[in-house]
């Protein structure tokens, strides 16, 4: 079993917008060990999301290193990286994104299908992880038949389908009320927690509150 080692240096993120580039990461240093829950609190525009995406491999630094495990992600071509980011990073946002003409199984199913499994191992992957939400009585509705707070955890459960080692969430509890937030960070928490050290969670939040759960 290997336990997730995250080590960031001198991270510089710079946009090229304009005559003056935006500077959204100036040299982070940071380190994330499997078993964390890591909250990034900041307020809007402060660059969290460019964190989260060095940090899942959706983009690339200006300058610096990120060492996950043994692999220099910033110097993975893009097939490599893409690759990297499709079986060790899984991904939850503010915003669902689940696929409305799916079924809850069928949304948690698709890492697992687009990667070629036999519909019925992925299928059964999927109640599995409904279940680890407490959503296995849900598996055959639709998103549209949903609350929020369900809708999330069906899209973490998603993000966990391909046994990832980095859990990235982004603002997840920013479009759910308190208790339903709670819940969701509950499992996050587990997520993290229960990994032996395999996995990390990193949340980004302006919300003091889900911070302190982390
Ligand atoms: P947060 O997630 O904390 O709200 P972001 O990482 O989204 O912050 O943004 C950090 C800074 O980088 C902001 O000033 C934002 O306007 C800028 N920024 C983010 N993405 C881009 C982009 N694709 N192009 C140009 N500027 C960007």
């Amino acid at each position: 079993m290997t336990k997730l080692k995250l080590q960031l240096s001198g991270v510089v993120k710079e946009y090229p917008t304009g005559e003056q580039p935006v500077r959204a990461l100036d040299g982070i240093d940071l380190t994330i060990d499997g078993g964390q829950f890591v909250s990034l609190v900041a307020p809007s525009g402060a660059g969290k999301s460019t964190l989260l995406h060095m940090l899942g491999a959706l983009d690339t630094p200006t300058a610096g290193s990120i060492r996950f495990n043994d692999v220099e992600v910033t110097t993975l071509d893009d097939n490599a990286q893409s690759d990297f980011r499709r079986h060790q990073v899984g991904f939850v946002f503010q915003f669902f994104n689940l696929l409305p003409t799916m079924s809850a199984w069928e949304n948690v199913a698709v890492p697992k299908l687009l990667d070629g499994t036999p519909i019925k191992k992925a299928k059964a992957d999927a109640m599995r992880l409904l279940d680890m939400v407490g959503l296995a009585q849900r598996s055959e509705h639709r998103p549209a038949q949903l609350s929020g707070g369900q809708i999330q955890r069906i899209a973490i459960a998603r993000a966990l389908m391909m046994d990832p080692a980095l859990l990235i969430a982004d603002e997840p509890t920013g479009n759910l009320d308190s208790k339903t937030s709670h819940n969701v960070l509950e499992i996050l928490g587990d997520v993290a927690h229960g990994s032996e050290g395999r996995r990390a969670v990193v949340m980004a939040t302006h919300d003091l509150e889900a911070a302190r759960s982390t």
